[in-house]
This record gives structure tokens, C-alpha cells and sequence, in this order.
């Protein structure tokens, strides 16, 4: 594996700086696991998966994102994918390629339409994201999910959080 959502080294034990990105919740158990998983496979059956990026899980319930290099959808074969489904008992595996986070969350939340992306500071250093998603009729908000993947309305800023880490906040307009 090229990128893994901690380094190399720090899947026994984690480093300062993976440490506070596993405290604040932007890595989970489950991307270690699969880390380390990952690196088995491609020792074995799945040496494609060498020049391939991981960089996180989004777990959202019945549908589990896993973010990748650009590029690298290929190497993770429908084969692949099952193997993963069956080790941890996920319904549905959405592979999609890191890219701007405007970009991943269109891709999130497709075919609806994302009006905007603002990151905003906060007078404490620290910054959040604004996404703005059209919902001009209210269809989304009465439905209660959003896009093809169906993601409950109330996983959603969670979900964005963990795909762009960072604090996310969700408006409709
Ligand atoms: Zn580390």
C-alpha cells in the first residue's frame, strides 16, 4: 500500500500526530483495521493493491465509502471488495477516489446537487466546513435521506466530517 489513514509504523502503536487524528475521531478503529488487512491482501492474492491508496472508511450504516487514490478504483476488484464485505459484515462497499473536497462530496451525495463548499475559521484556529445542498422543494428533507445511496439525513454531517476530516456543518437552500 502507498498511503494508509495512519503510518505505516503506527499501526501497533500510534505516533503523536496519528494519535490526535485518532482522538478526534478522523481515525477509527475500523481504518486501522482494514489498514492492516490490506497489507496482508497484498501479500497474497491482491498485489495490486502495492502501488494502491487508502485513506479512510466512512462508515454510514448499511454502505461503508472507502476513500482512495486517484486512480486506484481498479485495483480494488469486485473480489476484493466481497472478501472485505465478508470480514466485517458490510451490505454495500462505495469506492471513492480522493479528490477536492467539493468534488468527494458531490460524489457523496449525487445525483443531488451541491450548491457549495465554504471553509470558514473559527476565532479558536480551528475551521469548519459550510456545504450547501439545493433542496429547493424540501423533497430531501422530507424524505429524510439524500442521493442515490440513500444516507439518512442525520449520518450526513458525520459522514462529511469523516470523508474531508473536518468539522462539517450542512445547509439546505
Ligand atoms: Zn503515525
Amino acid at each position: 500500500m502507498k498511503k494508509l489513514p495512519v503510518c505505516k509504523t503506527c499501526l501497533d502503536t500510534l505516533c503523536y500526530s496519528c494519535q490526535e487524528r485518532y482522538d478526534q475521531g478522523y481515525v477509527t478503529q475500523f481504518d486501522m483495521d482494514l489498514a492492516k488487512d490490506l497489507l496482508d491482501f497484498e501479500e497474497g492474492d491482491f498485489p495490486e493493491l502495492k502501488t494502491a491508496s487508502f485513506y479512510n472508511a466512512i462508515d454510514v450504516g448499511d454502505i461503508v465509502f472507502l476513500v482512495v487514490g486517484i486512480g486506484d478504483t481498479i485495483k480494488f476488484s469486485p473480489e476484493l471488495l466481497l472478501k472485505i464485505q465478508d470480514l466485517y459484515l458490510i451490505p454495500n462497499i462505495v469506492i471513492i477516489e480522493k479528490s477536492s473536497v467539493k468534488e468527494m462530496i458531490q460524489e457523496l451525495i449525487s445525483p443531488e446537487i451541491l450548491l457549495g463548499v465554504n471553509q470558514i475559521y473559527l476565532p479558536t484556529m480551528e475551521s469548519e466546513y459550510r456545504i450547501n445542498i439545493s433542496d429547493p422543494e424540501g423533497a430531501i428533507r422530507e424524505r429524510g435521506n439524500i442521493g442515490s445511496h440513500r444516507i439518512p439525513l442525520e449520518s450526513l454531517e458525520k459522514a462529511c466530517s469523516l470523508m474531508i476530516r473536518g468539522i462539517t456543518k450542512v445547509s439546505f437552500s
